[in-house]
C-alpha cells in the first residue's frame, strides 16, 4: 500500500471534557501516515477511517505524548539561565536546534530554578473527536521530506 495524506479536523480535550487544543477555523491538519507527525495513538485509529468518518478516539498517556520523565525535571542555580528575569511559567529551549527540548520554570527560590522538560501533555490522558476529511496518495516531494505538504500536497517552505 502506498503511503498516504491523511487530513482530518479535531477538537482535542482531556478526560474530564476539558478542552485543549482544537483545528476550529483553520485547515484541517495533515499527517504523512507512519512518519510519527501525529500521536501514535490517534494514527492508529485515523488510518482506518473512510472521508467523512467521524469517531471519538480516547488515547492512553502512554500512546500519546507519553509518561512524564522524571529525569526531565531538574533544578540549576538561576545564575545559569540565560536571562535574569524570570518567573513561574517561562519557556526556554534547551539547546539551538528546532527540536531541542523546550524547559519550562516549574519552581523558583531566591537561587534556584527548576525546569520541566516533559512535553505539556505528557502523562495525560487525551480524546479526540475527529472527522476524516481527506486521503490521498503522498507525493514523492512528500515521501522524500518525510512529511505532509496540505491537503492539496502544495509546499509550505
Ligand atoms: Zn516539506
Amino acid at each position: 500500500m502506498p503511503q498516504r495524506v491523511i487530513s482530518f479536523h479535531y477538537k482535542l480535550t482531556d478526560k474530564a471534557g476539558a478542552n485543549i487544543d482544537s483545528s476550529e477555523g483553520r485547515p484541517a491538519f495533515s499527517f504523512l501516515e507512519g512518519a510519527g507527525q501525529i500521536v501514535p495513538g490517534l494514527e492508529k485509529e485515523l488510518v482506518s477511517l473512510k472521508k467523512g468518518d467521524k469517531k471519538r478516539v480516547e488515547v492512553a498517556a502512554k500512546d500519546a505524548y507519553g509518561q512524564k520523565d522524571p529525569s526531565l525535571v531538574l533544578t540549576i542555580p538561576r545564575e545559569q539561565l540565560p536571562v535574569k528575569e524570570i518567573k513561574v511559567g517561562d519557556l526556554f529551549r534547551g539547546g539551538q536546534e528546532e527540536h531541542s527540548p523546550v524547559f519550562k520554570v516549574v519552581d523558583l527560590t531566591l537561587t534556584n530554578a527548576t525546569l520541566d522538560g516533559n512535553h505539556p501533555l505528557a502523562g495525560q490522558d487525551l480524546v479526540f473527536e475527529v472527522e476524516l476529511t481527506d486521503a490521498r496518495e503522498a507525493t514523492a516531494e512528500e515521501l522524500t521530506h518525510g512529511h505532509a505538504h496540505g491537503p492539496e500536497g502544495h509546499h509550505h517552505h
